[in-house]
């Protein structure tokens, strides 16, 4: 327990809280002390949390959206609170906060305005899907969504020239044109792993070389759910 902390009393700070990237349970006890005492919780959509909150008996305190759109604007709100004494929380719509998601920015502004920035650990859904990937998880790159368009390319040779694992964040409608773009850069026989609907009912997981699972995706009749990407190290013996 940090010095900041007992049992049920916690300092104001900014604390951000991952929460469930699926299935409900997986949210830390701290996590839940937590989101019972804050005075603020700082969310993307107030439903969605206000539903998460619900199914844990907590009944809501101050919710307040920050998404992508006005996070910049919530940031001196957000640092005000703190400084008058409030213990705020900050969570997104699924995972870690920042990974993907709102955040980073009013990270930023509350440690520039001197605040405690405490990170009370969960699921994310990159870190999951690596560990089982059974690609090496001593070096990798997080590289998040690809862009669509403009510098697609680059940012894939980039990736590639790493040379070392790299994991993406991709939706159903681009995950096939993801696959096969990294079949052409990687290489068709570079190892793969899909991972999708991670801790959910349709949890999935298909490893293999880039050429074999761009097959299997593309002889699906449907594609559906979120999906992990993950890449291995391009070796002639891999
Ligand atoms: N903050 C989240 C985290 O910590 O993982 C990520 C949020 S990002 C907006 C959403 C993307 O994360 C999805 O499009 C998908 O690529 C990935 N993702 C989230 N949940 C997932 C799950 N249960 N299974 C597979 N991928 C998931």
């Amino acid at each position: 327990m940090s010095s900041k902390e007992k049992s049920t009393s916690f300092a104001p700070a900014l604390y951000l809280i991952a929460t469930p990237i699926g299935n409900l349970d997986d949210i830390s006890v701290r996590s839940l002390k937590l989101l019972r005492v804050a005075q603020i919780i700082i969310c993307e959509d107030t439903r969605n949390t206000g539903q998460l909150l619900k199914l844990y008996g907590i009944s809501a305190p101050k919710l307040m959206s920050c998404h992508e759109h006005n996070e910049q604007s919530q940031v001196d709100i957000i640092v005000k609170e703190i400084k008058s004494g409030k213990v705020v929380a900050f969570v997104s719509d699924a995972g870690t906060p920042a990974i993907s998601d709102p955040g980073s920015r009013v990270v930023k502004g509350a440690i520039e305005a001197g605040i405690d920035v405490i990170s009370v650990p969960g699921a994310t859904a990159f870190v999951t899907a690596l560990v089982a990937s059974g690609l090496n998880t001593a070096e990798f790159a997080f590289l998040g969504f690809p862009p669509q368009k403009k510098g697609r390319k680059t940012f894939l040779e980039r990736a590639k020239s790493l040379g070392i694992t790299v994991v993406f964040y991709e939706s159903p409608y681009r995950v096939v044109q993801l696959i096969e773009d990294i079949a052409e850069h990687w290489g068709d026989s570079v190892q793969l792993c899909v991972a999708r609907e991670l801790t959910k009912l349709h949890e999935e997981y298909l490893r293999g070389r880039s050429g074999e699972i761009l097959k299997k995706m593309k002889d699906k009749t449907s594609i559906k759910g979120e999906f992990v990407v993950i890449v291995g190290v391009h070796s002639e013996e891999n």
